[in-house]
C-alpha cells in the first residue's frame, strides 16, 4: 500500500493525495466544513411551548448540535431519534440548561419557554427545571422514603403551606404517575426499594410535583422490561393532556407509539421534523429513510 495514500476519500481529495486501495473505509464521515445540513419537514407548530433557534452546542472544539431550529408543541409528545452520538440528550439538555452543568459546553442561539428566553441572566435555572422537569434513563430516587422523594421539591420550592398540604401534592403526584394504588400503605419506605418501573414511576412523580410544563425524558425506558415499558408508555400518553413531553428514544417503535411528532437527528444535525405518521410512513430525506428502514444506525 501506498504510504502516502489516505483511507477517506473526502481528506485524500483535499489534501491531493492517492485514496487508498483496499478496506474501504464505509464509516459514516462528518465534514465539519460542510454547511449543516437543512432540516426538512415542518420545524413550526401552531402551539408552542418551547422554541428552539439556531442552536448550536460545543464541547470544547467539538461540534456536537449543528442549527437546530425545533418547536416542541404544548401538550403533545415530540420524540428525538437517531444513531447513537448523533446528538439527541445533547439537544434534550438544552432545554432545560443541564448543559451549563458540563465543564466546557457552551450552547448559542436561543430557546424560549413562552415567551421567556431560558438563556436570560435574571432567570433562575432551579425554577427553570421545575417548569422543565426531567427524567433520567436510569432511575434515580433518592436515597429517602416513597414520600419524602416525591415531597423533596414542593419542599425546596416552598409549595406548601402545612403538611395537609404536601400530603395533597404527594398523592395527587403519586396517582398522575400510576403508582398511588401500588404504594400507598407503605409511603415511608426506600424509594430505591421499588421494582425498575416503579423508580421510574417514581421519578415522574418526582418531576410532576413541582408542577412542570415541560417534561423532558432520556431514553426512560431503556433499562426496563417490557411490561414496566408498556405502563411508562400508556403513563406518556396520559401525562401528555396537562403536560408538555420531549423523549429521546433509540427505539423507533416507542417513538411511532408515544409521540405525535418525530425528529430525525444525525450527526449534529435535525435532518427531519413531522407528524410522526408522516416521518415513518413517508419520509422526505434519505438519511430518515435509510435510518427507519433499518439501512442506517
Ligand atoms: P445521542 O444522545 O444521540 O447518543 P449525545 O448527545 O450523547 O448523542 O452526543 C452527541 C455528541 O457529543 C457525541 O459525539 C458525544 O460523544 C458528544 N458528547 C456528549 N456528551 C459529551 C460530553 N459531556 N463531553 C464531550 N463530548 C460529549
Amino acid at each position: 500500500m501506498d504510504t502516502t495514500a489516505i483511507r477517506n476519500p473526502d481528506i485524500a481529495e483535499k489534501v491531493g493525495v492517492p485514496v487508498a486501495e483496499g478496506d474501504e473505509d464505509s464509516r459514516p464521515r462528518l465534514d465539519l466544513d460542510a454547511e449543516p445540513r437543512e432540516t426538512v419537514g415542518v420545524v413550526a407548530v401552531d402551539d408552542p411551548r418551547m422554541q428552539a433557534r439556531e442552536v448550536n452546542v460545543y464541547y470544547g472544539d467539538k461540534h456536537a448540535i449543528r442549527n437546530v431550529s425545533l418547536d416542541i408543541g404544548a401538550n403533545q409528545v415530540i420524540s428525538m431519534i437517531g444513531p447513537s452520538g448523533c446528538g439527541k440528550s445533547t439537544f434534550l439538555r438544552c432545554l432545560n440548561r443541564m448543559n451549563d452543568t458540563i465543564d466546557g459546553c457552551r450552547v448559542t442561539g436561543s430557546i424560549r419557554l413562552d415567551d421567556q428566553d431560558i438563556a436570560d441572566k435574571t432567570l433562575d435555572v432551579v425554577q427553570l427545571r421545575a417548569r422543565v422537569g426531567m427524567v433520567f434513563q436510569k432511575p434515580n430516587p433518592f436515597p429517602k422514603s416513597i414520600y419524602d422523594n416525591v415531597a423533596y421539591g414542593p419542599r425546596i420550592h416552598g409549595m406548601a403551606a402545612d403538611r395537609i398540604e404536601l400530603d395533597e401534592i404527594v398523592q395527587t403526584s403519586l396517582k398522575k404517575a400510576g403508582l398511588w394504588e401500588e404504594v400507598k400503605d407503605r409511603l415511608d419506605q426506600q424509594g430505591t426499594g421499588l421494582s425498575g418501573g416503579q423508580q421510574q414511576r417514581l421519578c415522574i412523580a418526582r418531576a410532576i410535583a413541582v408542577s412542570p410544563e415541560v417534561i423532558l425524558m432520556d431514553e426512560p425506558c431503556s433499562a426496563l422490561d417490557p411490561i414496566a415499558t408498556a405502563r411508562i408508555e400508556e403513563l406518556i400518553d396520559e401525562l401528555r393532556e396537562n403536560y408538555t413531553i420531549a423523549i429521546v428514544t433509540h427505539s423507533m417503535q416507542q417513538a411511532a407509539r408515544v409521540s405525535q411528532r418525530t425528529a430525525y437527528f444525525h450527526l449534529g444535525d435535525l435532518v427531519e421534523v413531522d407528524e410522526t405518521a408522516q416521518v415513518f410512513t413517508n419520509p422526505q430525506h434519505k438519511l430518515t429513510e435509510d435510518y427507519i428502514t433499518g439501512r442506517f444506525g
